[in-house]
């Protein structure tokens, strides 16, 4: 059943603390990715949500999106874009800053991977105060992409990352 998938992902999330600074609860999903079931029930999860929803593009942020973005728009046949810190991408790109607690940092995207009428699928392993999912949305909305929904494997629902992603919708499978 959903609920003995959800179960097993949950179990095989291994949670550092202190991790990489004092304080931080570290939830670290390379755990995960050593039990081929768990794995696939986390890509199936998606895949089952997005298969009939239309996305023709599926946007990854670095480093975590990389890893469960691109089975899942195999599966559904959308292509993949990775979203990137600054200065990896080799190509034009059109980049989003975005506040973090000290400070600030930036994504970008290569010119021309999105088009307008795109129809978005953003995906990130975790959602914490939603400042990244936020700058993602932004960076394909300016290059007149359609964002369907925002999904994560985990949220940490007391950051109230959500409220930040307004009436964008999230799915996530582990709270
Ligand atoms: P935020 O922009 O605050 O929603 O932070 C989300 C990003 O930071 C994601 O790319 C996560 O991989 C990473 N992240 C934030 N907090 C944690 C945490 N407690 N454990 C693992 N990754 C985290």
């Amino acid at each position: 059943s959903d609920d003995d998938r959800i179960s097993r992902i949950t179990s095989a999330i291994r949670v550092i603390p202190d991790f990489p600074k004092p304080g931080i609860l570290f939830q670290d999903i390379t755990t995960l990715l050593l039990d081929p079931v768990a794995f696939k029930d986390t890509i199936d999860l998606f895949v089952e949500r997005y298969k009939d929803k239309d996305i023709s593009v599926v946007a990854g942020v670095e480093a975590r999106g990389f890893i469960f973005g691109p089975p899942i728009a195999l599966a559904i046949g959308a292509k993949f874009v990775p979203m990137r810190k600054p200065n990896k991408l080799p190509g034009p790109v059109i980049s989003e800053e975005y506040s973090l607690e000290y400070g600030k940092d930036k994504i970008e995207m290569h010119v021309g991977a999105v088009e307008a009428g795109d129809r978005a699928l953003v995906i990130d392993d975790l959602i914490a105060t939603g400042g990244t999912l936020c700058a993602a949305i932004n960076l394909l909305e300016r290059v007149g992409a359609h964002v369907v929904e925002c999904a994560c494997v985990i949220e940490l629902p007391e950051l109230k990352g959500r409220d930040r992603l307004g009436d964008k919708p999230l799915f996530v499978l582990v709270s």
